[in-house]
């Protein structure tokens, strides 16, 4: 997945640019910048390949997500249907502008089951958002009817899945909003940065005005804008925006490569009848970031998880216990440890985590290994390790 594994001459060039004029800044400053609006480049070159009206890029993607929300006019004490399988900023970006997670079993998309989505929705709920982690999508389909029949915002956090699509469409150009995060390890990079893409006019421009301050970004003279409404600062630099500017003619050179290590991954593994594969959704075609599959039992797959990091077979991670992308992780939130006092709305609203049932998720997680396909491997390098994969597999499956 990670873009930074090739980074290089043409990443250079454009910071180059940026150092050359000294104009570190996005906004103002028109006559010392003989031209160069990197932060603006990446915006156009990101909206043309998402196929969206509007993008809006931002200091991270979990500000993409904070200010998609405040975009779209969500606050205190709305609901906000997520799934217990996703990278914490999901929550931290809903905490964020008050409002309440509402936590819902994945299925064997590893993302949102839209029938679990339709059982939480209550008359709070504003937002449904969907995470396509690992490199594949939820069930768009099936989201965006419910989310029209309820008047819902659909929200897709696409940070792990750019370049992939449903039904031809970009994933993040599905929903009313999209967000993309171009932190260090993600399939491109800034260094750190992330994006809002959205057809709407009015949540671009809210998502303009927020993330710098409220500014309305009329006219040339910085300090005499007017301040429609309050705001924050959400802003990226042009130094991050430079490098963004590079990997964006990239991506699709990153997910071809992507696709081809992740292929022969996926055909040595094949031929054990005892895995499965991640389910995507009919119309979906993934980013190839990762390698998802099932094993019949918790246990096998504990030792198929073991046996891989004994073997050096690296990145191969395994959710459900180890790290905290799940929701046995995240006591955090549960116990809402936070450093000063959460509003009022969340602690009234906030559903007792500790009692909910997510076993429906356990099915999913406690049998499903994915392993980060990189882009920096030799075909060569490719091979031995899908051989050496499935050898580990077959021994502990079969012994
Ligand atoms: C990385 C990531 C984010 C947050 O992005 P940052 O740029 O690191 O803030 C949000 N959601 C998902 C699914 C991610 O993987």
């Amino acid at each position: 997945m990670p873009g930074f594994e090739l980074f290089g001459s043409q990443e250079k060039a454009q910071v180059q640019d940026v150092l050359d004029n000294g104009v570190l800044m996005r906004y103002g400053f028109d006559g010392m910048r003989n031209g160069h609006w990197k932060a603006k480049e990446l915006e156009k070159a990101l909206a043309a390949r998402m196929q969206t009206k509007y993008a809006q890029l931002v200091s991270s993607g979990t500000s993409a997500l904070t200010v998609a929300l405040v975009s779209a006019g969500v606050g205190a004490g709305d609901e906000v249907i997520m799934p217990t399988f996703t990278f914490v900023a999901t929550f931290e970006s809903i905490l964020a502008v008050g409002a309440i997670p509402i936590l819902v079993d994945i299925d064997d998309t590893l993302t949102l089951d839209p029938d679990a989505v339709k059982k939480a929705i209550t008359s709070k709920t504003k937002v449904v958002m969907p995470v396509h982690m690992c490199g594949s999508m939820a069930n768009m389909g099936a989201l965006k009817t419910i989310c029209e029949e309820n008047q819902l915002l659909l929200l897709e956090d696409a940070c792990q899945a750019i370049g992939g699509s449903y039904n031809g469409k970009p994933l993040g150009s599905i929903g009313d909003m999209g967000c993309f995060s171009f932190d260090y390890v993600k399939t491109i990079t800034c260094g750190e940065g992330g994006a809002i893409i959205t057809n709407t006019e009015t949540y671009y421009k809210n998502a303009d005005h927020y993330s710098d301050h409220g500014h309305d970004h009329v006219g040339n003279d910085r300090g005499a804008e007017t301040h429609p409404f309050l705001g924050y600062n959400f802003r990226i630099s042009e130094l991050n925006a430079a490098v963004g500017c590079a990997q964006i003619n990239r991506l699709d050179e990153f997910i071809a490569l992507q696709e081809k290590h992740y292929t022969i991954l996926r055909k040595a593994l094949s031929d054990i009848p005892e895995i499965t594969f991640r389910r995507v959704p009919d119309g979906g075609v993934e980013n190839y970031s990762f390698l998802n599959f099932f094993l019949p039992t918790e246990e096998l797959t504990q030792k198929v998880h073991k046996a891989l990091g004994e073997s050096q077979i690296d990145a191969c991670f395994y959710w459900f216990d180890n790290n905290w992308h799940y929701y046995r992780k995240w006591g955090h939130l549960f116990q809402q440890k936070s450093l000063g006092r959460l509003p009022k709305d969340v602690l009234e609203g906030i559903p007792d985590y500790t009692q909910e049932d997510f076993s429906k998720s356990d099915h999913w997680m406690g049998r499903s290994i994915s392993c980060l396909v990189k882009l920096g491997w030799t075909e060569k390098e490719v091979h031995e390790r899908a051989a050496k994969m499935a050898g580990i597999i077959r021994q502990i499956v079969n012994p």
